[in-house]
């Protein structure tokens, strides 16, 4: 791997944390980004990260000030990805948005350049053709907060290179990661594979009045050691989030319990501005 310029796409949510990451583990960055509202939206997002470093990581002011000036900010594809190594798509969760997007880059980046998807749902093979490289395509999935959960997911799909995908095992080492490698394509790659039947679980168990939030919790972290409970994790993880997929089940599938859940979200937490740790109470008071 011998990766230098790494070009972010889209510098919402994760692509600034991402963007803010490589550049701090001293790779060339360059966030790419619709408009110039966008852009600053992404600034804005990566200046709130530094004193998240400082407290988290300890980092010094120059260390981060040196990072930040590692990062350009463009609004022209062909300039933001003209002399990239790799680039990491971080658009918002829409097929269509990535599919344009994995059409134009395809035109604008040079032979060399291999893109990754930061997508948490897709799946890189949806994608693959569209990229006009395929062998050079790759998931790279982080999970928020990435410079302290520090989890990247390489995840092949059945047309990409092995080298390619060691390459990504080795940058995402390289950046701070701990690596983690998926031979196959699997939706909700390990992590989501084994937590959200996990969360629905508990929110069926509550739902059918079998246990209380604390009994259910409890259960789980004496039994197994583990830290955090399911309604622990879910207002890390934020009730609107688990209130999205709870609903999207329950209009997919119409199953009452799925549809019980969502509405017990809804009613009792959602609409009473009750969203998880970031308000301050979600399933517990913080
Ligand atoms: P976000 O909405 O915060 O950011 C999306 C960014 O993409 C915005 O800055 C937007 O302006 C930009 N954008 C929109 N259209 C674009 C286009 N055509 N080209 C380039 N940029 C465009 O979303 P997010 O939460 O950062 O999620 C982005 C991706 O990361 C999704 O695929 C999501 O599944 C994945 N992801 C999110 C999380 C999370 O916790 N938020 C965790 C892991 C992975």
């Amino acid at each position: 791997m011998d990766y230098k310029n790494v070009t972010v796409a889209g510098g919402g949510v994760l692509g600034s944390q991402i963007a803010f990451q490589t550049a701090f583990k001293g790779f060339a960055v360059s966030v790419y980004d619709i408009n110039d509202e966008a852009i600053t939206r992404a600034k804005e997002l990566i200046k709130r990260l530094k004193p998240r470093y400082q407290e988290d990581l300890g980092a010094t002011d120059e260390q981060l000030d040196e990072a930040f000036g590692r990062i350009s900010f463009h609004t022209d594809l062909a300039e933001a990805v003209q002399d990239a190594d790799l680039v990491i798509e971080a658009v918002p969760e829409v097929a269509a948005i990535k599919t344009e997007f994995y059409q134009k880059l395809g035109q604008a980046a040079p032979e060399k350049t291999v893109f990754a998807t930061n997508s948490s749902t897709m799946l890189p093979s949806q994608f693959a053709e569209a990229t006009g490289r395929p062998e050079k395509f790759i998931a790279l999935h982080f999970a928020n907060e990435i410079w302290r959960n520090n989890t990247a997911e390489v995840m092949k799909h059945p047309g990409t290179d092995m080298g390619v995908f060691d390459d990504l095992m080795e940058f995402a080492k390289a950046i701070g990661m701990i690596a983690l490698p998926l031979h196959k394509e699997q939706p909700g790659y390990i992590l989501n594979s084994l937590l959200v039947p996990l969360l629905e679980a508990a929110q069926k168990l509550l739902v059918r009045e079998v246990s209380d939030v604390e009994t259910i919790d409890k259960t789980w972290m004496a039994a197994t050691g583990a830290p955090l409970g399911p309604f622990a994790i879910l207002d890390v993880v934020g009730i609107a989030t688990a209130y999205n997929i709870g609903n999207a089940k329950a209009e997919a599938t119409g199953n009452e319990e799925y549809k019980k859940v969502a509405e017990l979200l809804k009613t009792e937490y959602l609409d009473k501005g009750k969203l998880g740790r970031e308000t301050g109470e979600g399933f517990y008071k913080y």
